[in-house]
């Protein structure tokens, strides 16, 4: 059985746990950096970048889980797991762990919707998916190597390059764990390819 964590600093960390349940893999809450070299995937979850960029400082993590993108180890973002996988931010000098070649803006759907749900056809996953959207950031720009997965409003709101999967949305907040469900497939073709 693959070995899944959910980094725990902040966020909706128990939602994914249990949606990874549901997809019958074993999950793991990290809390300390040395949880990690026995998975064989990551979600990065949503909850405040910011605050969580804090707490990896704080607690150490951010070489580890460079470590972890660079062993070429599948990590799943979504919504401030998104904005902390990717290599450019709107608005910001630097990135923060910086692994996925895609421009990311924070807060992009404006205010007055702080959140909304929307039904969106999520290529290789399902026609349609409910998707919860928080204070949401979007993808502004793709690097080459990067599939385009869904959109909202003409704005990229999905994403995969390889290794890394993300979205601006909350997969985990509802009973579709068909997400979910891709991204282990993700990780139980890592692993076997990395075995033979
Ligand atoms: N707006 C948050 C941020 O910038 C992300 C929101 C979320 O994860 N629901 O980190």
């Amino acid at each position: 059985m693959v070995k899944i964590g959910v980094l725990a600093l902040q966020g909706a960390v128990r939602e994914h746990m249990k949606s990874l349940e549901a997809c019958d893999v074993e999950a793991i809450a990290v809390k300390r950096k040395e949880e990690l070299q026995d998975l064989d995937g990551l979600i990065l979850p949503g909850g405040e970048s910011t605050a969580m960029r804090r707490l990896i400082d704080k607690y150490d993590f951010m070489d580890a889980l460079k470590e972890f993108a660079h062993a070429g180890k599948p990590m799943f973002g979504t919504c401030a797991g998104l904005i902390l996988l990717a290599k450019d931010l709107v608005g910001y000098s630097e990135p923060h762990i910086g692994v996925m070649d895609i421009k990311v803006e924070r807060n992009s759907f404006g205010r007055q919707v702080d959140s909304f749900e929307a039904n969106l056809a999520i290529k290789d996953v399902t026609a349609s998916f409910p998707a919860v959207f928080i204070r949401a950031p979007h993808i502004v720009e793709a690097g080459e190597n990067v599939e385009i997965l869904a959109k909202h409003n003409d704005r990229i709101v999905a994403a995969r390059e390889g290794q890394f999967l993300g979205c601006s949305f909350h997969p985990e907040l509802t009973e579709d764990h068909r997400l979910t469900a891709y991204f282990t497939q993700m990780v139980k073709e890592a692993k076997a390819k990395h075995f033979v």
